[in-house]
């Protein structure tokens, strides 16, 4: 990090909450001020491999679709591979389907069965933990494919869901916490 790096401060106050969206009661974090800025999205970035070098980690994930936007580029700062965790349906080869339930009904995520080689390294990202349903559907699917999951790393957390609670395969980390 340099003099002029972002703190987790700086990130915190351009996180915009809009409340009711995309359905009432749902206090909705968007993330676009911070992706629209360059100094706050590469230290956001920074921020989200800190502890990792390049070389450390063979593979990023990223859950769609947000997700898709911070591990792609962490991977690019990694010197590792990209891989993505979509929603069912939009993946063209053979994949491994986990389904998780949601307040109302179900979602289901899917990986390509040969996303990652048995025993990579990978770190999970995605932009928020909320529940942890997700996230946890995704640790599910980098164990069916064989990966190490060394870490799950989120730019925002919703404390008060206990979504890690649910992330019992790995270590969790998140740069700002509600
Ligand atoms: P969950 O499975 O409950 O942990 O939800 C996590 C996923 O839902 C993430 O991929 C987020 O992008 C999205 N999400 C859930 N709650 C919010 C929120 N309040 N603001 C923005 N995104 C959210």
């Amino acid at each position: 990090m340099t003099a002029s790096s972002p703190t987790v401060r700086d990130l915190r106050d351009a996180i915009r909450n809009v409340p009711d969206f995309p359905k009432p009661g749902i206090q909705f974090k968007d993330i676009t001020p911070v992706l629209a800025d360059a100094r706050l999205f590469a230290g956001c970035i920074e921020l989200l491999i800190d502890g990792f070098k390049p070389g450390e980690v063979d593979t990023v994930v990223g859950i769609d679709a947000r997700g898709f936007i911070f591990a792609a580029a962490a991977a690019m700062r990694l010197n590792a591979g990209f891989v993505p965790v979509r929603k069912q349906g939009k993946l063209p080869f053979d994949t491994h389907e986990q389904s998780y339930d949601l307040e109302y009904g179900s979602n289901t995520i899917a990986i390509h069965i040969d996303a990652v080689k048995p025993g990579s390294r990978v770190l999970l990202i995605d932009d928020l933990l909320a529940t942890g349903g997700t996230a946890e559907a995704a640790a599910i699917l980098l164990q069916k494919v064989g990966a190490k999951i060394l870490e799950a790393a989120f730019f925002i957390e919703l404390a008060d869901l206990k979504g890690r609670e649910r992330i019992v395969h790995c270590p969790v980390r998140s740069l700002i916490v509600y």
